[in-house]
């Protein structure tokens, strides 16, 4: 009926606000956990929506695509990774919280933690399917965070907000949008978002803030977009393999504490910067950061068209598996809980999960591993 058709409308207008950290706290408030919107969730169609406006802009505009088909799906499996641990928090954990500046601070300047942010920063384009790629293993990290916090604020409105900082950042992730005027003041915006993800010497440890940019102003680590940002990792891991850009700068870090001599070296491998080494300051030193010619090439592995046509295909039928894998998790309420716990399921429907990843995993593995 009519009434039906309205509420639709009004609630689609509110996830719209909701992506864009617009709810007041009439609309955002709940008395208990349970009660809280999954608003990342109910914002897929608007990440659709958007991927297919800045398709269609970037196209328009520059008569090219906004990224690539490895590169994308390799983003989008990640995302897709990402949301496992994400179901197992919301079940065991009853406090989640606010991301703030410090706390993305900390994941660059900690190495232990910048192997997992790290993931986020791999993709050599920037485009929306960038601001979806998320680490696994992020999650298990912030928790320290978000221990102060859970002493004043209750758990219902960390829960609201910690989805409305990451549902801000969505859009930022893009190069058709490029300057807006005087709310790069005070917001964080696609531009000064695009510094973050830089790899040139001047956006390295660069604009922090999530939603925000005052922070960065106010505490000396904001950067303004300059020269041609070359986006991903000083030294880029080479892979679309979305287990592999989780796993690689882990392997680097215990690598690297065995082979440095000393046991307060050996933790400063951990907790000091990517760029430590004994003798040098905290950080590293900027001098060892490669220098950008503007010429660098991202991985791009060549594979014929009838194989990228195939990733495409395999992978839009994996989201659909992963739809129907996410509806059986919320009747176990825990995708971890599932396969650690053989005794509480049953061992064929346990296998078939791990097949069911198996075959996820093997879009990316064909477009790189020939
Ligand atoms: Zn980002
Ligand atoms: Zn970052």
């Amino acid at each position: 009926g009519r009434n039906a058709g309205l509420t639709h409308t009004a609630e689609q207008e509110s996830q719209l606000r909701a992506l864009f950290y617009a709810l007041p706290p009439a609309e955002s408030s709940f008395r208990t956990l349970e009660e809280v919107p999954d608003y990342v969730e109910k914002s897929i169609p608007f990440f659709i929506t958007f991927i297919g406006l800045e398709f269609a802009v970037s196209w328009i505009r520059k008569r090219k695509l906004p990224g690539r088909i490895n590169d994308g799906i390799s983003s989008l499996s990640l995302g897709i990774l990402s949301r496992l641990p994400d179901m197992h928090f919301y079940a065991c954990v009853n406090t989640k919280c606010s991301q703030t500046s410090l706390e993305i601070l900390c994941f660059a300047e900690v190495n232990i933690l910048w192997a997992a942010h790290q993931v986020h920063h791999s993709s050599e384009d920037y485009n929306l399917f960038t601001a979806l790629r998320q680490s696994v293993l992020q999650k298990y990290t912030s928790w320290m965070f978000n221990l102060p916090m859970a002493l004043f604020i209750p758990p219902s409105v960390f829960a609201v907000h910690l989805q409305f900082n990451l549902l801000y950042q969505f859009w930022i992730h893009t190069e058709v949008i490029t300057k807006l005027g005087p709310l790069e003041w005070i917001l964080n915006t696609p531009s000064h978002h695009r510094v973050h993800h830089g790899r040139n010497p001047y956006c390295i440890d660069k604009n922090y803030g999530g939603t925000l940019i005052i922070w960065d102003r106010i505490f000396g680590t904001f950067e303004a977009e300059d020269a041609k940002v070359v986006y991903g990792l000083t030294h880029p891991v080479n892979s679309f393999d979305p287990i592999m850009l989780q796993l690689r700068p882990l392997a680097h870090i215990w690598n690297t504490f065995w082979a440095t001599p000393g046991f307060c070296n050996k933790l400063s491998v951990i907790f000091k910067g990517p760029g430590w080494g004994p003798g040098k300051p905290r950080l590293g030193l900027p001098e060892e950061i490669p220098v950008i010619t503007g010429k660098e090439v991202p991985f791009n592995p060549y594979v014929p068209a009838y194989l990228n046509c195939y990733a495409l295909v395999h992978f839009a039928v994996i989201v659909d598996l992963y739809t129907e894998l996410l509806a059986s998790m919320t009747v176990s309420n825990s995708f971890l809980y599932e396969i650690t716990s053989p005794a509480n399921s049953n061992d064929a429907q346990h296998v078939s999960i791990l097949k069911d990843w198996a075959v996820a995993l093997q879009p990316t593995h064909v477009l790189f591993e020939l």
